[in-house]
């Protein structure tokens, strides 16, 4: 790992991102850094309403997703999916190599994942056909990872994502909860 790809966040800036997941809408938004690589200041925007109080999918909406400040280092939340989604994915490697490292603030745990050099390559090779075949099998795959994920075992559809060139990691809540607000978590 290059050394200028640190990232240090407080547990404080970590949980209040945590306790601001909304379950009727995304949140996202953009770390800064100061010195030391540590966190200094979180942006946040506020997506679209797409689902009702208790987390289903409101019929008018086709999805759920926020726009927000682009930057190296970005997040968003997600109501109820425990997965970065293909498309988070995709962008991932389209914002890469200015976009570091993508951040996504699920119910259980906080998914930290950015594209590579080799995959970023890859997918810029590709026709405009096998890239929609590329996104719609990692939309697959996550669907058959879904089950677990849902449940905290993360473990596979890390594997898998670390096998299709990305680089992924998941911090569950029950980590974060356990260290004090000013304890640094690396990332
Ligand atoms: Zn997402």
């Amino acid at each position: 790992m290059q050394l200028q790809e640190k990232m240090l966040v407080r547990v404080k800036h970590l949980k209040e991102i945590k306790n601001a997941r909304p379950l009727t809408h995304e949140l996202g938004g953009l770390f800064t850094l100061g010195k030391h690589h540590i966190v200094n200041d979180v942006q946040f925007s506020r997506g679209n309403v797409c689902r009702d109080a208790h987390g289903n999918l409101l019929t008018h909406v086709k999805n759920c997703s926020v726009t927000h400040k682009d930057g190296e280092y970005v997040f968003h939340t997600h109501p109820k999916s425990n997965r970065p989604s293909s498309g988070d994915l995709y962008n991932a490697i389209k914002g890469f190599p200015a976009r570091k490292k993508n951040f996504v603030f699920s119910p259980t745990g906080i998914w930290c994942y950015g594209a590579t050099k080799q995959l970023s390559q890859k997918i810029r090779n590709m026709t405009s056909d096998e890239l929609r075949i590329q996104i719609k099998s990692w939309r697959f795959m996550g669907h058959m990872y879904q089950h677990d994920t849902q449940n905290i075992n993360c473990d596979g559809f890390i594997r898998f994502l670390r096998n299709e060139g990305f680089k992924c990691s998941f911090l569950p809540y029950s980590v974060l909860e356990a260290k004090s607000d000013d304890h640094m978590v690396r990332f």
